[in-house]
């Protein structure tokens, strides 16, 4: 009997030393490619962005390596910490893809994005690599002209959830994300006049664990479902 319980013993600690190497070296199964529009990061910011306006264009949030069963990225994972070394025509062209909208400080963001989610897929992605890939997946689909060509300007008008995610899927072939923040000048207790509302913030397209191929996105909304999405 005491064999016994020191075998299970031995078996749960084996799986729970297993879970912790899974999860330090960063198993994933997808990404999520998230690009932001400036003018909501710095709208729902406590202090205004260093660049005021803020272009409007959308630029790189983050490559997340993520997980289908937490539903969530996975974060913080052993491996190279950024060197910043990245070529300098990647450099140039992050700059543009990929800035730091609130500070300007591009190199420091690019550093945070890959220390928090680059290290859980270096296994795939190297530190240029994943500079370059993110850069690409910016410049082949371009959410700002995708967006124009149907009309979705950042006018300040209300549209449903489908009106902006249905041209991005035209174009990609597959479902993006989009995600939302509530709009800080709304009143906290709108009255019947006024029609709550959210801000799009996040547009996310999904990638097969190679980084290679779009994938559809399923879950990964944050918009709230019975909210009109103001696009300014
Ligand atoms: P993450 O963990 O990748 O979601 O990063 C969240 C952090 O990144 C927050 O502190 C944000 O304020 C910051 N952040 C998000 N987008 C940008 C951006 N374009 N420039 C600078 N900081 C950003």
């Amino acid at each position: 009997m005491a064999m016994l319980k020191l075998s299970l013993a031995f078996d749960v600690l084996a799986f729970v030393f297993f879970l912790c190497f899974i999860m330090s070296t960063g198993s994933y199964q997808y990404f999520l490619f998230v690009q932001q529009w400036p003018p909501t990061t710095c709208a729902v910011r406590k202090k205004p962005c260093y660049q005021n306006p803020p272009s409007k264009i959308f630029t790189i949030h983050g490559l997340w390596p993520s997980n289908y069963s937490k539903n969530a990225w996975v974060a913080n994972c052993n491996g190279t910490r950024f060197s910043n070394s990245l070529s300098p025509a990647l450099e140039s062209k992050l700059k543009k893809s990929w800035p730091d909208v609130e500070s300007g400080n591009d190199t420091d963001f690019w550093g945070r994005e890959w220390n928090k989610h680059g290290t859980c897929s270096e296994q795939t992605l190297d530190q240029e690599l994943y500079f370059q890939r993110s850069h690409i997946i910016w410049k082949a689909f371009n959410i700002t002209n995708i967006l124009q060509n149907a009309k979705i300007l950042p006018t300040g008008s209300k549209w449903d959830y489908a009106d902006i995610a249905s041209p991005i899927k035209t174009v990609t072939t597959k479902m993006p994300a989009l995600r939302c923040k509530p709009d800080p000048t709304q009143p906290k207790n709108p009255n019947n006049l006024t029609m709550p509302h959210q801000l799009l913030h996040e547009v996310v397209l999904c990638l097969h664990y190679n980084g290679r191929v779009l994938i559809d996105c399923n879950h990964t909304s944050t918009c709230k479902n019975n909210l009109k999405i103001l696009f300014q």
